[in-house]
C-alpha cells in the first residue's frame, strides 16, 4: 500500500456497520480495494447484503469521513465508492477480532460449525425461537439457562 492508500485505509476503520456499531468496514471485511489519485479517491466495497438499506449508511458514512478527515492530511476531496457484486460477501469474511466484538455486544458470531452460544453465560443450551431476529440476517434465540433472548449473525 502506498502512504496515501494507507491513509484512507486508516480513517474507513472509523466506520461501522450501522446496525452493529462494534463492527468497522474492516471487521466486516467489506473494503475491496482503495485508488488514491491527483483528483478522487476511489473505494470499492462488497455489499454485504443485497437489498440492505444499512449499505447506502455505509456508503454516505464513507464519503463523510474521508471528506471530513482527508483534507487534513492532503487527500482528494472527491469520493467515489463503487461497489463490487463478484466474488459476493460472505460472512466468513468477518474478522476473528470482528467475531470476538460481536460476541462481546450480545451478538452471536456466524458459527461454520453450527454451535450456537449464549453470548451472556456461554450456555450452549440454547433454542432458535425465530428465523428472523432484529434483521433479517439474524436469528433470534434464547438461552434456555440464563433465559436471555439473543441475535444469531446467520452463515451465509
Ligand atoms: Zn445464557
Amino acid at each position: 500500500m502506498n502512504g496515501n492508500v494507507q491513509q484512507v485505509y486508516e480513517l474507513l476503520k472509523q466506520v461501522t456497520d450501522p446496525e452493529i456499531p462494534v463492527l468497522s468496514l474492516e471487521d466486516l471485511g467489506v473494503i475491496r480495494d482503495i485508488d488514491v489519485n491527483d483528483s478522487e479517491i476511489i473505494v470499492t466495497i462488497s455489499p454485504t447484503y443485497s437489498g440492505c438499506p444499512a449499505m447506502e449508511v455505509m456508503e454516505q458514512d464513507i464519503v463523510d469521513v474521508l471528506k471530513k478527515e482527508g483534507h487534513r492530511v492532503g487527500l482528494p476531496s472527491n469520493i467515489r465508492v463503487e461497489t463490487q457484486l463478484s466474488p459476493a460477501w460472505t460472512t466468513d469474511w468477518i474478522t476473528e477480532k470482528g467475531k470476538k466484538a460481536l460476541f462481546e455486544y450480545g451478538i452471536m458470531p456466524p458459527s461454520k460449525s453450527g454451535e450456537i452460544l449464549c453470548p451472556q453465560c456461554e450456555s450452549k443450551q440454547v433454542e432458535l425461537i425465530s428465523q428472523f431476529g432484529s434483521t433479517a440476517c439474524k436469528a433470534l434465540y434464547r438461552c434456555t439457562d440464563c433465559l436471555e433472548p439473543f441475535d444469531y449473525f446467520k452463515c451465509h
